[in-house]
Order: structure tokens, then C-alpha cells, then sequence
């Protein structure tokens, strides 16, 4: 019956691990089975962009088996096995042919890698890094090689240059925005951030879009939408990423920008939670650990029976740039304002304020991180 049937929770991510991690401290005999399309090594993914700064392997960034966290967490973990289907009023998934029932499904699968889309024959030597394997088959490739192109400007895209630069390798990177970290950091932040990397060898090209790739004798050669050509060892394609919604569409669950959840975390679907990167709580997408953490810790008990909705405090992001450290919390989108910049430099202290002086968020650069910890108190919760 559904009752004896086991939580089923897909992915083996930060989201999946940490929500069975909890819920084993709630319920130790509550049978759970883990199904992931990877090999459901444990990992840290915020490790993945300074894997060349601290010169890691993939191998090593690996905590822990997906055996090892099997019997460590007393569950069942099916690796390398992709759901393909969900049926909300049977109570059971699909992996191809093959039924698993289930009590509870919790989806924490993730969000995908946006690709763009460009002329040339260069396909195999762009790359992205969104998981240990992706970051593997990147640093076999990256072996020995001295340039790399990364298209993206954004996070992902602004901590790989810094990591690479810290473990030799030169960056050009191609962005269509006027300004590094668009959309998390005001103009005069991001030039502190910008002028950093540079320091570092990294070259910009603000503006233009990447639009052929081909491949030369020894790499590629990319040219972009204003004329411009760079030559590169490989690509690093770092423009985005995006909740999975496809499953969850397929089964009638309303999405959004991601699964939409409510407080519970529970989807549209009753018995249907999501957390992490595929969930969208009260209207918000968090591509963050934090988050994640939180979440996993209310559903936990949710799941364990206590019905627990999660909330959010202040939660800035710290940007792994280490040649000018960033910690950034942005205003949360549509809401009424102006940044105040004041310092100099790669030291840059913006305050975001509402109208009446109220704090609403803040971007620091430099030495002035230190003072999130006294603007944290005065910043409103994410989610109250
Ligand atoms: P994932 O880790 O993507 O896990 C998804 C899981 O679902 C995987 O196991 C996958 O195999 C599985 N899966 C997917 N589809 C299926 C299917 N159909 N069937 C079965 N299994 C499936 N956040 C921070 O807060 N701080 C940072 O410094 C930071 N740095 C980052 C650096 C990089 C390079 C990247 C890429 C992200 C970074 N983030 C950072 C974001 C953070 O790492 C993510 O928010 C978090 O790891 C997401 O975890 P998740 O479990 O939701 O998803």
C-alpha cells in the first residue's frame, strides 16, 4: 500500500541529501529511496568554480560515495537512473517502463544549464560547469592549456575567470550586458569587481553577443556579433540556469520560473514537495545553498509529520572573487528605491534604500564586506 511505500526523493544534489539528512534525524526508521540520474557522489557545488585555485580533481571534491551515503543515511539509492515520468494520482514514478510507488515524492532535481545557440563547428569544445561530472570532463579538457573563453559575466562566469586565473589559465570573457554581475550589482560595484579580474590578466568584451565558433588547429576561434575574433583553447558557456520543469509539466504541477511551491513546500499536487534549485517558493527562484538549507530543514519535519512552512531571513550571497570579495544581498525585484554608492576603488559600499531610508538591500566589494554582518540586522527577511 501507499503507506508502506517509501519517500521517494529524485536527486542526489545538496537539495536531496541535506532534506534526507534532517529527516533522518526526525524519523530513523522511515524507509527512503534516493533516485538519481548522476552517480550520487556527495559534493559541495559551490566547490566546483575554485577547483583550480585549490587544484582539486573532481575525485577529491567527491566527500562521499553514493554507497557510502547509502548506508550511512540507512536509505536506498538508485544511481545513474533518470525518472521519466510522474503520475500524481497513482502515487507513482517512472523510470522508463517501470513503476516505483511512493508516500511522499519530494523533487529536488535541479535546474539546467541554458545553452545558446551559434554558428560553427566547435560544438565539442564548449563546456559547462553545472555538476562534479561536467567539472571533470572541463578540467581533462583544461589540462595544460593556457586560454579559455567564457561566455557569461554573471556569477558562475565571474568566479570561474577568478579560479582560472589563480591556476594559470588566461580568460577572455564575452557578455551582452554594459557591466559585469548584471542584475546583482550596481555600476560602480561591478566595475571594482570588473577592474579586479582584469588585474589578474582577464580581458572583457562588454556588449557584443558570441555569435560563430569554429574549430582551428589547436582550439577554436569565436567571433562575435561586432566583428570581433578570439582565439581560445576551448569554451566555458556560463550564461545561466534554469529550473527543470519538464517532468513536473508533463505531470500537471504548476510551474512558474520554477516548480511552484507554497510555504510547505508542497507543490500543486498534494503528497508533492520540491526544494532547491527546481523550486519556486511564494514566487521566488534562490539558485543558492542557503536556501536550499533552510528549506530542507522545515520539509523535514514536514514530511516527519509536523507541518512546518519555511521562512527566509536575510540572505546575502557572497561571490567566490576572491581578488575583490563580494558579498551582495539585491533588492528583491519591482520594489521602490535607490542605490547610494559611497568608497573607492575595488572598496565599494552601495545601500540600496526604499524612499523613507529603509534598507532593502546592499552589494559590498573589497574591504567592506566585513560590514554585512551590522547591515544584515537592519535588512528585511526574504521571505517573512
Ligand atoms: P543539483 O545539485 O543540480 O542536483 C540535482 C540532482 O537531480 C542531481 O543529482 C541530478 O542527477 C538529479 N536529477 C535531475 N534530473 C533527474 C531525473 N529526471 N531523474 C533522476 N535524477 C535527476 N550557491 C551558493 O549559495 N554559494 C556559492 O558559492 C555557489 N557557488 C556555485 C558555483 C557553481 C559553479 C555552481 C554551478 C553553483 C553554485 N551555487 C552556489 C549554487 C548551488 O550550488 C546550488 O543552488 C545547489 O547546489 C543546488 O542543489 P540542488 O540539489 O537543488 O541541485
Amino acid at each position: 500500500t501507499h503507506t508502506d511505500a517509501p519517500i521517494v526523493v529524485i536527486g542526489s544534489g545538496l537539495a536531496g541529501y541535506n532534506l534526507v539528512k534532517e529527516l533522518r534525524k526526525l524519523n530513523p526508521e522511515q524507509a527512503i529511496l534516493i533516485i538519481t540520474a548522476d552517480d550520487g557522489a556527495n559534493y559541495s557545488k559551490p566547490m566546483l568554480s575554485t577547483g583550480f585555485t585549490k587544484d582539486k580533481t573532481a575525485e577529491q571534491l567527491a566527500m562521499a560515495s553514493a554507497a557510502d551515503m547509502a548506508e550511512q543515511l540507512n536509505i536506498v539509492i538508485r544511481t545513474h537512473t533518470r525518472v521519466t515520468n510522474i503520475d500524481p494520482a497513482m502515487k507513482k514514478v517512472f523510470i522508463g517502463e517501470e513503476p516505483v510507488v511512493y508516500s511522499k515524492l519530494v523533487l529536488a532535481w535541479g535546474a539546467d544549464v541554458v545553452h545558446a545557440r551559434f554558428e560553427g563547428d566547435a560544438a565539442q569544445r564548449i563546456f559547462s560547469v553545472n555538476d562534479l561530472h561536467d567539472y571533470a570532463r572541463f578540467r581533462r579538457a583544461a589540462y595544460g592549456k593556457q586560454r579559455v573563453l567564457i561566455m557569461g559575466a554573471g556569477l558562475i562566469g565571474c568566479e570561474f575567470a577568478n579560479d582560472l586565473a589563480n591556476g594559470g589559465i588566461q580568460s577572455d570573457v564575452v557578455a551582452p550586458c554594459d557591466q559585469v554581475l548584471p542584475g546583482l550589482l550596481p555600476a560602480a560595484a561591478a566595475t571594482a569587481v570588473q577592474t579586479g579580474l582584469e588585474s589578474l590578466g582577464v580581458r572583457f568584451h562588454l556588449g557584443p553577443l558570441v555569435s560563430r565558433i569554429e574549430t582551428t588547429e589547436d582550439g577554436v576561434r569565436a567571433t562575435l556579433s561586432n566583428g570581433e575574433q578570439i582565439e581560445a583553447d576551448l569554451v566555458l558557456s556560463a550564461i545561466g540556469l534554469r529550473p527543470r520543469l519538464d517532468l513536473a509539466v508533463k505531470a500537471g504541477l504548476k510551474v512558474n520560473r520554477g516548480i511552484c511551491v507554497d510555504r510547505t513546500l508542497q507543490t500543486s499536487e498534494a503528497d508533492i514537495y520540491a526544494l532547491g534549485d527546481c523550486a519556486e517558493i511564494d514566487g521566488q527562484v534562490l539558485l543558492y545553498v542557503l536556501p536550499l538549507m533552510t528549506s530542507a530543514r522545515a520539509l523535514a519535519k514536514t514530511l516527519a509529520g509536523q507541518t512546518t512552512p519555511v521562512s527566509f531571513g536575510p540572505m546575502p550571497v557572497t561571490i567566490k572573487t576572491p581578488v575583490v570579495p563580494v558579498v551582495v544581498a539585491p533588492p528583491q525585484s519591482g520594489v521602490e528605491g535607490a542605490w547610494q554608492i559611497d568608497g573607492q576603488g575595488s572598496d565599494i559600499q552601495a545601500e540600496f534604500r526604499a524612499p523613507g531610508g529603509e534598507l532593502l538591500g546592499y552589494a559590498l566589494t573589497g574591504g567592506t564586506v566585513s560590514n554585512k554582518v551590522a547591515l544584515n540586522k537592519e535588512l528585511p527577511p526574504l521571505l517573512p
